[in-house]
C-alpha cells in the first residue's frame, strides 16, 4: 500500500483538477475497452507539463513507488492498466497533456504533447495541406504517447511505416525524473545511439514520452478503393505484388479478410453488407493514392483488376463509384474487430510472418487448430501488405464462451510455436503488456532478452516504470 502522505504529496504536483481518487471516478481509467482487464489504483494523475512529469517520477523513484503510464487506453494488452496483481501502483494519465506544438510545413513534422490524438494530429497536419501516415480503428482515442510506446501500426504501414518508422525523435521524462529531449526534427543525427528510438515499443518501462515529433507526408490528393474476391492468401499475394507494379508503388492499403470474420459483420453490425453477389472464402480491401489531384488511379485501378482476372488473381471485384461507396467497404472492415466481439468468445494472435511464409502459415495453423480445438472457428484478417494477420479464433457456435477461453493459453502456445518456426513475430503490433509476456519469455531469444533486461535496469534501477508490463 502506498502511504496517505504519499499520496497527498503526489496529488500536490498536479493540483486538485489533475488528480483523480475515488474509485468510481476512476472505472475508465483501469479498466480495458475490452473488459479484459480490470485493475485498481489508489490515485490516477493527471499532470499538464513535462515538469510536472518530471516531479511526480522524481518523487515516485525516490520513494520506489510504481508508476503505469496510459494515454487513450485503448491498448489491448493491458499495458496501461494499473493493479492487475493487486500491487499498489499509481497511474499516470496523458489525458491532460494536449497541446500541438507546431507543424512546421517546409520541414514537414508536426511536434504534439503525448495526449494528443490520433485524430488530432491528421486534422492538424491537413489544416497545412500534409498528410499523418498513421491510421488505425481506434485514432479517435490512441495519442501520440501511446502509439509511439505501443509502435502501433494500423492500415497505412504498407505506404508511411510504422510510428517508429515516422518518428523524428520525442521527449522523454526518465525514472530519476531527468529530461532527455530529441525534439529537434533532424533528418540525419549520428552523434551515437538513438535514444528515442528506445521508447518505440517499451510501453512505457523505460521512460514517459511527454512529447513526439512525427514526420507529415505530402497529402494525399486521389485515392482508389477497390474490394476483391481472391481464391486464397497466396492469390492475394501474387495480387499485392502486381499491384504495386501497375500502379507504380502507389498502393496505400491491402487488407485481408476471410469469408467467416465477413459473416460476422453481416449478422452483428448495422449497415454492413456484402459488396459483391457472389461468395468467395477470401476478400482484399485494395487502395492506392497518389498526390497529385488529376492521377489517373482510377484507370490503373481498372487495370489491376482486368489483370488480377485474367491470371486468376481474382474471381470478382466492385470499384468503389462514391465517397459513400467507398464508406461502405471500410465499414465491413473495421466492424470486424467488434462484431467478433458480438458473436462471442474470440482468441487472439497478432502476429507476422515473412511474406513468403503466410499461406503455408495459414493453412497449417488452421489444420492444427482443428484438430486440437475441434469445432473452432479460425479468422484470420488483417494487414496482409505487412506480413502482418490478426489471426483470431473464435469459440464454435452454440457451446460455453468461457469454457472456450480457458483455452488462450494452450491456443496461443500453439499458434505462437508454428510463427515462430516460420522467422515470425507474436506481435506484430499490440505490443507484450501483461498478457504475453510469459510468451516473450518462452520464446524471445536470450540474448535479445538478456539485452532488453539490461536496458532497462540501467534506465530504471529501481523498477518502478510500468514493473508488470514486459518483464516477469
Ligand atoms: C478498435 C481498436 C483498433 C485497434 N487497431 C489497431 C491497429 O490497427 N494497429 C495497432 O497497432 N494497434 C491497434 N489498436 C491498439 C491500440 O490502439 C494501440 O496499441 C495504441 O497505440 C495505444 O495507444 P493509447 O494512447 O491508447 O495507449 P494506452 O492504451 O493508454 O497505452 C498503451 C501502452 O503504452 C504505454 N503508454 C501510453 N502512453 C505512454 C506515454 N506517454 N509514455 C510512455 N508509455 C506510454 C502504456 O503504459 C501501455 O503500456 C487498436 C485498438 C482498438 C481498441
Amino acid at each position: 500500500m502506498i502511504d496517505q502522505h504519499h499520496l497527498d504529496a503526489l496529488g500536490n504536483i498536479v493540483g486538485p483538477k489533475g488528480s483523480v481518487s475515488e474509485s468510481a471516478d476512476q472505472i475508465p481509467f483501469v479498466t480495458e475497452w475490452r473488459d479484459k482487464f480490470v485493475g485498481k489504483t489508489p490515485l490516477v494523475l493527471q499532470p499538464q507539463s513535462t515538469s510536472e512529469v518530471s516531479q511526480i517520477l522524481a518523487y515516485c523513484n525516490r520513494n520506489k513507488i510504481s508508476v503505469v503510464p496510459q494515454g487513450g487506453n485503448t491498448g489491448l494488452v493491458g499495458g496501461g492498466i494499473p493493479g492487475l496483481d493487486g500491487s499498489s501502483e499509481i497511474l499516470l494519465s496523458t489525458r491532460r497533456m494536449q497541446s500541438i506544438i507546431e507543424v512546421d510545413a517546409l520541414g514537414a513534422t508536426i511536434t504534439a504533447e503525448a495526449g494528443v490524438t490520433v485524430s488530432e494530429l491528421q486534422g492538424a497536419a491537413a489544416e497545412k495541406g500534409l498528410l499523418f501516415g498513421l491510421s488505425l480503428a481506434s485514432e479517435g482515442s490512441c495519442t501520440a504517447g501511446g502509439v509511439f510506446s505501443t509502435n502501433a501500426g494500423g492500415v497505412h504501414v504498407i505506404r508511411y511505416g510504422t510510428t517508429r518508422d515516422m518518428t523524428l525523435g520525442v521527449e522523454a521524462v526518465l525514472a530519476d525524473g531527468s529530461i532527455i529531449n530529441e525534439l529537434s526534427g533532424l533528418r540525419k543525427d549520428n552523434t551515437g545511439f538513438a535514444i528515442s528510438n528506445l521508447f518505440a515499443g517499451a510501453e512505457g518501462t523505460l521512460g514517459i514520452v511527454t512529447k513526439v515529433c512525427f514526420r507529415l507526408f505530402p497529402a494525399e490528393r486521389s485515392r482508389s478503393t477497390a474490394w476483391l474476391a481472391v481464391p486464397s492468401p497466396a492469390a492475394a499475394l501474387e495480387l499485392l505484388s502486381l499491384a504495386k507494379e501497375v500502379s507504380e508503388d502507389q498502393v496505400s492499403v491491402f487488407e485481408l479478410m476471410c469469408r467467416q470474420a465477413l459473416e460476422f459483420t453481416f449478422r452483428h453490425i448495422d449497415g454492413c453488407r456484402d459488396p459483391l453477389s457472389t461468395q468467395s472464402e477470401w476478400y482484399v480491401l485494395l487502395e492506392t493514392a497518389s498526390t497529385n489531384a488529376d492521377s489517373d488511379n482510377e484507370s490503373r485501378k481498372a487495370q489491376i483488376l482486368e489483370m488480377a482476372l485474367s491470371k486468376g488473381l481474382v474471381s470478382d471485384g466492385a470499384l468503389a463509384q462514391s465517397l459513400q461507396q467507398r464508406q461502405d467497404f471500410w465499414r465491413v472492415r473495421e466492424s470486424i474487430s467488434e462484431a467478433q466481439k458480438l458473436e462471442g468468445g474470440s482468441i487472439k494472435h497478432d502476429i507476422s510472418l515473412p511474406l513468403r511464409h503466410l499461406p503455408e502459415f495459414v493453412v497449417e495453423a488452421s489444420n492444427a487448430l482443428a484438430r486440437k480445438f475441434p469445432g473452432c472457428r479460425v479468422t484470420p484478417f488483417g494487414h496482409l501488405g505487412d506480413g502482418n494477420l490478426h489471426f483470431n479464433v473464435m469459440q464454435p457456435a452454440n457451446t460455453d464462451k468461457h469454457a472456450f477461453l480457458d483455452q488462450w493459453e494452450p491456443m496461443n502456445q500453439l499458434v505462437h510455436d508454428l510463427v515462430t518456426q516460420y522467422g515470425g513475430s507474436i506481435s506484430a503490433e499490440h505490443g507484450i503488456g501483461v498478457l504475453k509476456k510469459n510468451e516473450l519469455r518462452r520464446l524471445k531469444p536470450v540474448a535479445e532478452l538478456g539485452a532488453m533486461r539490461a536496458i532497462k535496469s540501467a534506465l530504471d534501477p529501481n523498477n518502478i516504470l510500468n514493473p508488470r508490463c514486459l518483464f516477469d
